[in-house]
């Protein structure tokens, strides 16, 4: 499997002027592709990458920019397009890809056999070479040790303006699985972000990251005062900056929270991690039916969550640690008893399920959770769950 590693690097004033130059050209680039398609052209890697030469007898100060740069915008322009298209067939409703901003730094991705790491040294290669060779290669010192081999190197520029050098590597080895047939099936939710029950009878809560309220407030009381700034002044930008700066901290805390969440997690199950699915999540559909003020609130709360990114924290550290996670139909298990199996109505404000027919009073989230556990033992059954069509395993590359 694909591990990153995020290390930050230092570079000389010089050296940042030559990244930042690079990136404007990759980002024009990329936009100027997008700008063919947005006004009706239709999109072809093989035909975008012809197109290299015209571009660099128009702006010859392309040529200074290291060419596999350049190819990796195609590639990436190529992603986008991709799954705009696979999302299309499957009857939702994406997005176009976007430009790129111009305040945003464009991640450069450079193959990993053209980077040389000497010591805490990492030396980036620039376009051209011998007397045509307009900028020097760059110099970072990394500040922690970067992994080897590598793959594939992404630089990439944070709020504050410091660079990042991502390492991408694969890893071979997975600790031995231990096998005593247990398993853990989590509800995730929005009062608690899991609520897991084991084959042993043991239950299992997992507050998440609570602090997005204080920092949402911030952000809108840093948006209103920037309200009033002319645009473009040095105040407006100030705040500007403000905004970003609170925000990334507010992603990285969440994304901090989610990891240790997600480490816990799956350090609890011995073998089998049974998670919802959550492609049919109650939330969505809820709110699309219901008033006009609610409408946007479930979306909101579980992207606040982010719900998917935790499932694929899941998934990676499963996989590292040699368990397995299957995703299995999370439909009715909210509704049910899991006592007697007596269906009900649960509208999400009823946080207690009580079962008139048995009598058993729990935890909504809990009696979920239980729910799904029985529901992945009974498709156990006699054959291996990887056979089950309802059963998919995440190993499948889900
Ligand atoms: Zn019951």
């Amino acid at each position: 499997m694909l591990l990153a590693k995020k290390i930050r690097i230092k570079v000389s004033p010089r050296d940042a002027e030559t990244l930042e130059f690079m990136q404007a050209k990759c980002r024009a680039l990329y936009n100027g592709h997008l700008g063919q398609l947005n006004a009706g052209a239709k999109w072809s890697l093989y035909d975008a990458k012809k197109t290299r030469q015209q571009s660099r007898q128009v702006d010859p100060a392309i040529n200074a920019v290291y060419g596999k740069l350049l190819h990796e915008v195609c590639f990436r322009l190529d992603e986008a397009m991709q799954a705009f298209v696979r999302r299309v067939k499957v009857g939702e409703t994406p997005g176009f890809p976007r430009y790129h901003p111009r305040q945003k730094f464009f991640t450069l991705k450079y193959p990993g056999m053209d980077i040389q790491v000497q010591g805490q040294h990492l030396v980036l290669p620039t376009g051209g070479c011998g007397k045509t060779k307009r900028l020097a290669n760059i110099h970072a010192t990394l500040t922690e040790t970067a992994p080897s081999p590598f793959q594939e190197v992404a630089i990439s520029k944070d709020a504050q303006g410091q660079y990042y050098a991502t390492f991408l590597s694969e890893t071979t080895t997975s600790p031995p699985q231990a096998d005593d047939g247990s398993a853990i099936a989590y509800d995730l939710g929005i009062k608690t972000l899991a609520t897991g029950y084991s084959t042993t009878g043991r239950f299992l809560h997992i507050g998440g990251f609570t602090a997005y309220r204080w920092y949402n407030k911030q952000r809108d009381k840093i948006r209103s005062l920037r309200s009033q700034c002319q645009k473009g002044s040095r105040r407006y930008r100030y705040r500007t900056m403000v905004y970003h700066r609170i925000s990334e901290e507010k992603r990285r805390k969440q994304r901090d929270s989610l990891h240790k969440a997600s480490a816990f997690l799956t350090r609890q199950a011995e073998r089998a991690i049974v998670l919802g699915d959550l492609s049919q999540p109650q939330m969505v559909q809820k709110s699309r039916k219901a008033t006009k003020r609610t409408k946007g609130l479930h979306r909101s709360v579980q992207n606040e969550w982010g719900l998917d990114q935790f499932i694929g924290m899941i998934q990676y550290k499963a996989r590292r640690y040699g368990k397995d996670v299957y995703l299995i139909s999370e439909r009715y298990t909210s509704k049910d008893c899991s006592g007697c199996g007596y269906r009900q109505d649960m509208p999400l404000w009823k946080r207690t399920y009580r079962c008139p027919q048995c009598g058993l009073v729990m935890d909504r989230d809990d009696n979920s959770a239980r729910n799904i556990l029985a529901r992945f033992l009974a498709r156990l059954g006699p054959y291996p769950a990887s056979q089950q069509d309802d059963v998919l395993s995440a190993n499948s590359g889900i």
